[in-house]
């Protein structure tokens, strides 16, 4: 190698590491741990909850036209200190995002089609191992049929590259596909309307963690009642996929010093995906 390609290199190198840190400034983080951790902590090992009853939702809530079947709750296997995926709950289905969005069509199946210009399906990588979900689209998001878009989402683009991932290689969508009027907040019956899409992309690609945004999606994906201030940062579960729930990035937006707290959450996501083998499909 030439010494000018070395150059080159190096120049680049900095240069990306420079941005790096400055969507880490951005995000409020000071305190940067690197490398991957080896082995389990007894709360990650923890955080593989039991799924009996994530398995008897989902048997009560796969609706509608869903083509996955519920099997049985998985049994944590171990390679050596590293804990194995969890076989999923949701058997993988051969649907392609098209075949989905066709049975979508010209959606009337909720009151929130009535004021959308678009409807705003899941974008991203078909095999991501990680996937983020917020409640639904807003006016940008609306505008060009595309989840994700605006200053929100922007942020949410720093955010995925801040533990390591590009946006193009995550899966992004939301539990309703129609924006609410006024951004009001979806109810629990138009999300239930909506979810089934949104299952059946996740049987289609299996990531093996969602990281819900915000209070109403968390609620509206998982159907609790505490809010997202006591539930962020712990894993729960969404039939047999671990979740974690964290703020939505419009609240960052108008709380930085919740940054912080958000980074904590998503790091909890990067050492799981660093110290669990890939599943394979
Ligand atoms: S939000 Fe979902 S269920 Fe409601 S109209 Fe839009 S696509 Fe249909």
């Amino acid at each position: 190698m030439s010494s000018e390609s070395v150059i080159t290199d190096l120049v680049s190198i900095i240069k990306d590491a420079r941005e790096h840190l400055n969507y880490l400034n951005e995000l409020g983080v000071t305190n940067v741990e690197t490398g991957v951790q080896s082995g389990v902590s007894p709360n990650k090992a923890g955080a593989l909850e039991s799924t009996n009853i994530a398995a008897a939702q989902a048997a009560a809530t796969i609706s509608r036209g869903t083509r996955q079947s519920v099997t049985a709750p998985p049994q944590d296997m171990l390679f050596g200190d590293i804990a194995a995926p969890p076989p999923p709950i949701i058997e993988k289905s051969f649907e392609s995002f098209e075949q989905i969005w066709s049975d979508v069509g010209d959606c009337t199946r909720c009151p929130l089609h009535q004021g959308r210009i678009n409807i705003v399906h899941t974008e991203g990588n078909r095999h991501a191992r990680l996937m983020f979900v917020g409640e639904a689209p807003g006016a940008d998001e609306d505008a060009q049929a595309r989840p994700f878009v605006g200053r929100a989402g922007q942020l949410l683009t720093k955010i995925i590259e801040s533990i390591g991932f590009k946006r193009e290689d995550v899966l992004i969508g939301n539990v309703n596909r129609c924006r609410p009027p006024g951004n009001r907040p979806p109810t629990l019956e138009e999300a239930s309307m909506c979810q089934p899409f949104l299952l059946r992309e996740i049987a289609a690609v299996q990531p093996e963690v969602i990281v819900v945004l915000g209070n109403t999606a968390m609620r509206n994906l998982l159907d609790i009642k505490q809010g997202i201030t006591k539930v962020r940062g712990q894993f729960q579960d969404y039939h047999g996929v671990k979740v974690m729930p964290t703020f939505h990035p419009a609240y960052l937006l108008r709380d930085p010093s919740k940054k912080k707290e958000t980074w904590e959450d998503l790091k909890k996501v990067r050492d799981y995906l660093e110290t669990t083998p890939r599943r394979q499909s």
